[in-house]
């Protein structure tokens, strides 16, 4: 038997790639273990998502594959294979990688859904010998080992990176970007059976959600992801380079390809997303800077941050060199975007409560942002991260949350914490303009609570901030301002309450 992880769904998992993949009749196993629902307080629309793709591949893939629902994987195991023999792709996390590693049935073959294999990174990582991994290095290296946007050994339109011609500003005259409307999915009988579930899990009281499970938005199926893909591709993929920094509050998705899902669930394989954008550069459909782009997000960042997972090692999750213990507040963790006066953190937290989805700005340096300007634990964020975002998971989260947004690692990730006040948020987006706090303003009445609490982040970290040569201008600003012990004040006031 070879058995199937809820985020294993694409037939990629099921090819035989070199020798390691099941065979082409070998009975099938998925198991549905509530207790993973019962472990953390998710977002209702990642649980209807993850719930409705397993079953709905389990429907595709008939009397080949047994599906059991029990409480615990260990348990769903011995209910199906009573201790016979079987074979599995490597999991995506250290708990369950410890999991299937322990049980001596149970034969563990390499991870797919990835471009670059583990022992390729290791390889590459020891190359480097103790110099630090970039990923601009990293992203170069897979371009040129996997022929990915190439014209020989040059980047194919003549440069590695276009970030110069992307991260533009929203465009002022309107409140939407003209691009088409992303794919939606139409929902069927198996979501109704997964609402269903839920509910009755909800009201037995074994399980709590938080957030809104709205039609669902993201893909359940191989068929649905393609489709997904295929749009994005020929209606949306021109404008992702430009506005891929911007945030307009009644646009919430612009030019991003609200994919991760889909890749995430191994619905959609990262070679073809890559390939297939490719294509349409060379078929003169799309621009050089937003197929760059698109194909940075997925084989740059997407592979790197996988591979720093397993790299970092288990222990990277309690990193804290910030020394961030504060408890995350109640209307953070439940969502209530009512309570948030914030024009800017009020949407992106609708957002999230609405959809389980923001793209990567409004992760970055609005939610993440705030938390870290606050002193929150960055192993509570993390976890808020991965039960709310419906493309959560342990491997992407640990880098993206401890080393990209927190900087709890203290900079093995990214070269300074990912931080700023009001001012970048009024450049990058159209969330200022409405608000009762003003991004210039750092104390009284309508001092918006980014320019606030990025200076007093910057007072408490000024040590470590003034040693960094990309930080230590900000403290020499700092030093300039006359009225920090009023910011200091304000901000200790503030406290919990929702800004
Ligand atoms: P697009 O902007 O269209 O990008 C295309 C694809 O690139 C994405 O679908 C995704 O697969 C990949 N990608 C881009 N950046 C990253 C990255 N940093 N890490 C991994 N993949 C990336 N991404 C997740 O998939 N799951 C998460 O749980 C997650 N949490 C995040 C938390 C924080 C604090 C931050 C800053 C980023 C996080 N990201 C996460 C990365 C990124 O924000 C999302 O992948 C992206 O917003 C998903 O929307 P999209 O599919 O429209 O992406």
């Amino acid at each position: 038997m070879h058995w199937l992880f809820g985020d294993q769904l694409g037939p990629h998992f099921l090819a035989p790639g070199d020798g390691d993949g099941p065979g082409r009749d070998t009975p099938l196993l998925m198991i549905e273990a509530r207790s993973v629902f019962r472990r953390r307080r998710f977002h209702r629309a990642k649980a209807h998502l993850i719930l409705s793709a397993m079953r709905h591949r389990a429907a595709e893939l008939g009397d080949r594959l047994t599906y059991v629902r029990a409480d615990t994987y260990r348990a769903g195991l011995e209910e199906a294979t009573g201790g016979r023999p079987v074979t599995v792709h490597h999991p995506t996390s250290f708990a369950a990688a410890g999991l299937v590693r322990a049980l001596p049935q149970v034969s563990v073959g390499p991870a797919r859904g990835f471009l670059v294999p583990r022992k390729d990174f290791a390889t590459w990582a020891e190359e480097r010998e103790g110099k630090s991994l970039r990923q601009e290095d990293f992203y170069r290296w897979v371009r040129r080992n996997h022929d990915v946007l190439m014209d020989g050994d040059q980047p194919a339109g003549g440069r590695w990176n276009l970030d110069h011609d992307n991260r533009q500003r929203p465009p002022r005259e309107s409140a939407t970007l003209p691009v088409g409307r992303p794919y939606r999915p139409r929902e069927d009988a198996i979501d109704d059976e997964v609402r269903r579930d839920l509910d009755r899990w909800e009201k037995d009281g074994d399980v709590s959600f938080v957030g809104r499970d709205g039609p669902r938005r993201f893909p359940a199926t191989r068929t649905e992801a393609r489709a997904a893909l295929k749009r994005f591709l020929a209606h949306r993929l021109n404008g992702f380079g430009p506005f891929e920094d911007a945030m307009l509050a009644a646009d919430p998705v612009m030019s991003h390809s609200l994919l991760s899902s889909s890749l995430n669930l191994g619905l959609l394989d990262p070679a073809e997303c890559v390939e297939r954008a490719e294509e349409e550069w060379r078929a003169g459909r799309a621009p050089i800077n937003s197929v760059e782009g698109f194909v940075r997000q997925i084989a740059g960042w997407r592979e790197y941050v996988w591979q720093l997972y397993w790299y970092f090692g288990e222990e990277y999750r309690r990193s804290n060199v910030l020394r961030h213990t504060a408890p995350l507040p109640g209307w953070w963790n439940d969502l209530d975007a009512d309570s948030v006066h914030a024009h800017c953190l009020r949407t992106v937290l609708a957002q999230v409560r609405d959809t389980g989805w923001t793209h990567h700005i409004p992760r970055l340096m609005v939610l993440g942002g705030y938390a870290l300007q606050r002193g929150w634990d960055p192993a509570e964020v993390t976890d808020w991260f991965h039960r709310t975002f419906v493309d959560g998971y342990d491997w992407v989260m640990l880098p993206n949350v401890i080393g990209m947004s927190q900087y709890a690692d203290g900079g093995r990730m990214t070269t300074k914490p990912y931080t700023s006040g009001g001012a970048y948020i009024n450049r990058m987006s159209d969330l200022c303009g409405p608000c009762a706090f003003k991004p210039g303003d750092r104390t009284g009445e309508h001092a918006c609570p980014y320019t606030a609490g990025y200076w007093s982040f910057v007072d408490r970290h000024r040590d470590r901030l003034a040693h960094n040569h990309r930080t230590s201008r900000a403290v020499r600003q700092m030093d300039r301002l006359g009225d920090l012990a009023e910011v200091r004040r304000q901000e200790r006031a503030r406290g919990d309450t929702p800004p």
